[in-house]
């Protein structure tokens, strides 16, 4: 997953896709970066969160009235410093940066056409395919330029270019990751998510649709659509909802804090807990499903567990031992309030098991003496392949178990998912959700390599 964000047509572009960096941090924190241009293109990216790549010099250096930035968590390729974006190449004198949420599902076809027709590739990136396939797609005319190109691609993009001083954005055809219109004087916004939009004062006009490519130059825009769009096929990941996406957001047409309330009053319908003293939720992300939950039974609404914000998301740390050690630093729960009592404890989802059977493990700590938890979800047990870090089924603790036998995993006393009707029942649109991670039913191809690294050690 990660945050991208588009600005044109403003004196102090690079700032304010900065500010637009930090509300979309959450979608990143492997890597950061802002590519802006005035008569040549300033390109600032590293390893780190946003506060950690750029100061006042930097932001100084990033002149121009376009930008285009990111924060990446990564999906394909390792996290080092070749694999930051955006990316920037020159061709024919002309520079192109791009920057990619999503993952495409052709990779591996793209990628060996372009070898064979004589491209170098610099990283182990499915994003980098894009620009080459720009270069090499005939380009008298914008707007076919990149339907042809953007055309041949499969899988989930959402993706914001910088041509010199023009700005295109696009979302695949199924509409898999979020991307936002916003108005910025007399430019325009493009943003992951509408809380990008509000830090930074731009007028949220519209989502982009899916299949849609917004052209950007100056204060003028153009839309068009990929061609085989069908309304009817949107496949819009449910798992933003649940999870990924920032609760102040407006996305896939309703706001993810109401979203994720009447999941957790879907889920106390489906699973409640008789006799319980109160709810709790493991925080940030289960609290606004915990808050439905607690207000459909009635039952008290408590804070048992403390987090220090000072650490970010657990699970985008690659590796497993940082991972341990997150997961233990980021919450503290509350003894005096938790002792002795029947807790039911909400949580927005499990992948691995790590995280919420080390959580369990302290509230029990803490004295609990009854732990019930109740997930805002179906069991994932299939790997995702359109840009959310859910790995091969074997690593997914539900997969290939019981309910019951997920439970005694997790330690608690019982353990209750959301239905995958309910879930749905709760959305807007129910027909235009992706729910292949619980279901297994993939609304585009997946790719033959099924690899994160599919392309390392080619690059
Ligand atoms: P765990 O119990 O280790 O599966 O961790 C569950 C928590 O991590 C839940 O809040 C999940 O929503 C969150 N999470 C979200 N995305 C991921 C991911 N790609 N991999 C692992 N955990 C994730």
């Amino acid at each position: 997953m990660c945050g991208i964000i588009g600005i044109s047509d403003h004196p102090e572009a690079s700032k304010i896709a900065y500010l637009g960096l930090y509300a979309l941090q959450h979608r990143g924190e492997e890597a950061a970066g802002i590519a802006s241009y005035d008569t040549q293109v300033h390109i600032i990216k590293d390893r780190g969160l946003v506060f950690d790549v750029f100061n006042e010099a930097a932001l100084d250096s990033l002149k121009g009235s376009v930008a285009i930035a990111h924060t990446r968590y990564s999906t394909t390729g390792s996290s080092n410093v070749k694999n930051c974006q955006p990316f920037l190449v020159t061709h024919r004198n002309r520079p192109i940066a791009v920057a990619h949420n999503g993952n495409l599902t052709n990779t591996e076809e793209l990628y060996r056409k372009l070898e064979d027709e004589g491209s170098i590739f610099q990283t182990s990136m499915d994003s980098e395919i894009l620009v080459h396939l720009l270069a090499k797609t005939p380009n008298h005319d914008y707007k076919k330029w990149f339907v042809d190109m953007l055309a041949q691609l499969k899988g989930a993009f959402s993706v914001v270019f910088m041509v010199e001083d023009t700005l295109v954005g696009a979302r695949d055809r199924q509409g898999f990751r979020p991307l936002v219109l916003g108005k910025l004087g007399d430019g325009y916004m493009l943003a992951s998510e509408t809380c990008a939009l509000d830090l930074t004062k731009a007028e949220f006009i519209r989502e982009i649709e899916p299949g849609e490519i917004v052209i950007i130059k100056g204060s003028k825009i153009e839309s068009l659509f990929l061609p085989g769009c069908d309304k009817s096929k949107k496949a819009q990941c449910i798992f933003e909802n649940i999870y990924f996406a920032r609760p102040d957001s407006h996305i896939f047409n309703d706001n993810v804090y109401l979203v994720r309330k009447r999941l957790g009053a879907q889920l106390a319908k489906e699973s409640p807990v008789k006799d319980a003293d109160f709810v709790m939720p493991i925080p940030d992300s289960g609290v606004y499903a915990a808050l439905g939950y607690a207000n459909e039974l009635k039952v008290p609404f408590e804070v048992g567990m403390i987090r220090n914000h000072y650490i970010g998301r657990t699970f985008i740390q690659p590796s497993q031992f940082l991972r341990d050690f997150r997961v233990r630093v980021k919450l503290n729960p509350i003894s005096d309030v938790i002792r002795g009592k029947k807790v039911i404890v909400v949580e927005d989802s499990i992948v691995r098991g790590t995280t919420s059977r080390s959580r369990v493990r302290e509230i029990r700590k803490a004295g609990a003496k009854e732990i019930h938890m109740r997930i805002t979800c179906p069991p994932i047990i299939f790997p995702c392949f359109y840009g959310i870090d859910f790995p091969s089924s074997e690593e997914l603790i539900a997969y290939g178990k019981t309910v019951a036998e997920v439970a005694k995993f997790i330690e608690v006393d019982s353990l209750e998912y959301l239905s995958l009707d309910g879930m749905l029942s709760v959305m807007k649109d129910s027909g235009a959700f992706c729910h292949a991670c619980f279901t297994g039913k993939y609304p585009v191809d997946v790719p033959s390599n099924k690899s994160k690294y599919q392309l390392e050690g080619k690059a």
